[in-house]
């Protein structure tokens, strides 16, 4: 397992829930996000509405299921949250859905990975506040609507694009996810230090904040790490050293790169002379799945710029090989 996966791991679950912010105001960061949301909240609130339906989607780990507890918090409502593997049939949907409450937030998480069946159940409900259940075989099946209470959908996905068209359209707000700078990464550590009472500097914090991939839950995951070395090999503080020389032995370098991904970057220099190399071809030679590298490593190396995609396939850039320590083959 890698430490900078920003899937939510298993030994995340326990501090999660402790240091996600319960207050639109303590969110940091998603400025865009927050503005809208703070002023649809008002809004809904004044008049006694449920809020619209919210799409957000992006990369794992920036605070989707963070802000959707938010809203319930704001709204005073209640948050029944589950994912699109979990559900399996229709009727699953329609009896989560019969279940909640006036106002409710149903956050469904991974949405694109509801089957049809189960999504077909949501359109009436999203649209219409309303579920229409088949009664009887046959010819003499008919089918009768059932009123649901008005509830608000809040879906999150990595993949926008994976979404059909009638799911996406029936949403009223629909939000991309950015990645954080490291400016609001120090502010979320210092307040994840706070509520984990260790105690971090000013440097100690921005070393943290460099390595976390503009992700806050990679940054929590770092810093609970980072906190067991202060704690044993230093007097029980966060400072760079201690920073650094835990990041080091866990392999994640001052850009944010582990093993894998300098990995990949060398695959690309070494094997195809610094590319382009189309995914495929790229998936085959380091044993990954095509899929798994578009989602999971790539995002965080085009971002920042280590490879850029072209029409022809990924190459490497500059900023890759200064960064290996590779001088650039001039002789392509
Ligand atoms: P996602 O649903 O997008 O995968 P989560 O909402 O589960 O991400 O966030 C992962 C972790 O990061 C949580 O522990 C949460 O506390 C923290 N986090 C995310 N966004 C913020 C934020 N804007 N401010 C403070 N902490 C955040």
């Amino acid at each position: 397992r890698r430490i900078i996966t920003t899937e939510n791991l298993e030994e995340d679950a326990k501090i999660e829930n402790n240091l996600r912010p319960q207050l639109l105001d303590d969110y940091i960061g998603q400025a865009k996000a927050k503005e809208m949301l703070n002023v649809y909240i008002r809004a809904a609130r004044e008049r006694g509405d449920a809020l619209d339906h919210v799409l957000f989607y992006g990369p794992p780990g920036l605070g989707k299921t963070t802000l959707a507890g938010i809203i319930a918090n704001e709204m005073g409502v209640n948050i029944k949250i589950t994912s699109g593997p979990a559900i399996e049939k229709p009727g699953e949907m329609a009896a989560i859905l019969n279940n909640l409450q006036e106002k409710d937030v149903l956050f469904v998480d991974e949405i694109h990975r509801l089957n049809r069946q189960v999504e077909e159940v949501l359109y009436p409900a999203m649209e219409d506040y309303a579920i229409d259940i088949m009664i009887g075989k046959g010819a003499t099946a008919r089918s009768i609507r059932l009123d649901l209470p008005k509830f608000t959908l809040v879906g999150a996905t990595t993949r926008a694009g994976m979404l059909t068209a009638p799911l996406r359209d029936r949403f009223g707000v629909v939000h991309r996810m950015e990645y954080y700078t490291t400016e609001e990464l120090v502010t979320i550590i210092k307040r994840s230090a706070r509520v984990l009472e260790v105690g971090i500097d000013e440097a100690g914090a921005l070393a943290l904040a460099r390595r976390s991939r503009g992700t806050p839950r990679l940054a929590n995951r770092l810093l609970k790490r980072v906190r067991d070395f202060a704690q044993v090999k230093y007097d029980g503080d966060i400072t760079k050293e201690v920073a650094d020389y835990a990041l080091d032995l866990l392999d994640v370098d001052k850009e944010g790169l582990d093993q894998t991904d300098r990995e990949l970057l060398l695959t690309i220099v070494n094997k195809f002379a610094g590319g382009p190399v189309g995914l495929d071809t790229l998936a085959a030679s380091v044993g990954e799945d095509a899929g798994t590298i578009e989602d999971v490593y790539e995002p965080y190396l085009l971002k920042n710029g280590f490879i850029q995609r072209t029409p022809k396939g990924r190459i490497v850039t500059e900023k890759a090989y200064i960064h290996l320590g590779i001088e650039m083959n001039m002789e392509v």
